[in-house]
């Protein structure tokens, strides 16, 4: 059998080698972790879950224009995707307050935000994933002004679309992380929604209940993580996933 070269490893995902020049294959794991590693544990089946509901996410992004790296699904826990240059900033878009902003500025959990807000932290485990400014990206040169107004552009309208998606299921977006990459096209440069969109790196509560839906579950010790994120999984993937439990 062919041993694949394995060209990353994360706390809850594994990239390979694709088949052609260019892409990858992201493989999801059974892995969470919380507090930068200090709590882990394998929840079965989350891997098949947020393999499934980051797809259906990004192909409805793609539907509206929004690009993104994944191309296709290729078995229950992996997709390929276009390789992309990732620039190391986890971009964070809140609509209410809560979790680290709410702990850092005093606020009240739940309460609405003025606005929807942007905030970039450093991607480096080691330090903990820093706030850091405008002024800090561009000055160590992680990402150009030009650059930061265009993934500010791209994660308020994946903020526009993922609100309007779960609020038709009851659910309430509190806020959530998305990554963003650089793609070359001949002499041209885009950015693209890269790494995942999953009850993993997003803060869902329930509108009615406000029960917490995401990895809330497992940091707080609040019950099952794989029923939360049944929960919250689309019904087109449910339907798939309970599909595909029937092949031989
Ligand atoms: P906070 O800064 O309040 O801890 O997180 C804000 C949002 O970004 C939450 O939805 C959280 O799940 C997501 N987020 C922040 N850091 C990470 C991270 O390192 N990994 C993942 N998957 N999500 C993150």
């Amino acid at each position: 059998m062919n041993k694949r070269r394995r060209v990353y490893e994360g706390k809850a995902k594994v990239l390979y080698e694709g088949p052609e020049p260019g892409t990858l294959i992201q493989h999801f794991k059974d892995d969470a972790t919380a507090f930068n590693n200090k709590k882990h544990a394998l929840i079965e089946g989350k891997g098949v879950l947020n393999n499934r509901i980051s797809e259906y996410i990004f192909t409805k992004l793609g539907e509206i224009g929004v690009p993104t790296h994944f191309m296709r699904r290729l078995n229950m826990r992996e997709q390929l995707i276009r390789e992309v240059e990732i620039i190391p900033l986890e971009v964070v878009v809140r609509n209410v307050a809560a979790g680290s902003m709410a702990t850092r500025l005093g606020l009240e959990e739940g309460k609405a935000l003025p606005r929807s807000i942007i905030e970039f932290y450093y991607k480096n485990d080691e330090l903990g994933d820093p706030l850091v400014t405008e002024e800090h990206i561009t000055a160590f040169g992680w990402a150009t002004p030009q650059e930061i107004d265009e993934v500010m552009a791209l994660a308020l309208r994946v903020n526009d679309f993922l609100s309007g998606m779960f609020l038709g299921v009851g659910i309430r977006l509190i806020d959530f992380k998305i990554e963003i990459g650089r793609v070359y096209e001949g002499d041209f440069q885009r950015l693209i929604v890269a790494d995942e969109i999953s009850p993993d790196s997003c803060r869902l509560w329930d509108i009615e209940t406000g029960r917490k839906l995401d990895k809330d579950v497992f940091r707080q010790d609040l019950g099952s993580l794989s029923d939360a994120y049944t929960e919250v999984a689309p019904e087109p993937v449910l339907v798939e996933l309970v599909g595909s439990c029937d092949v031989p």
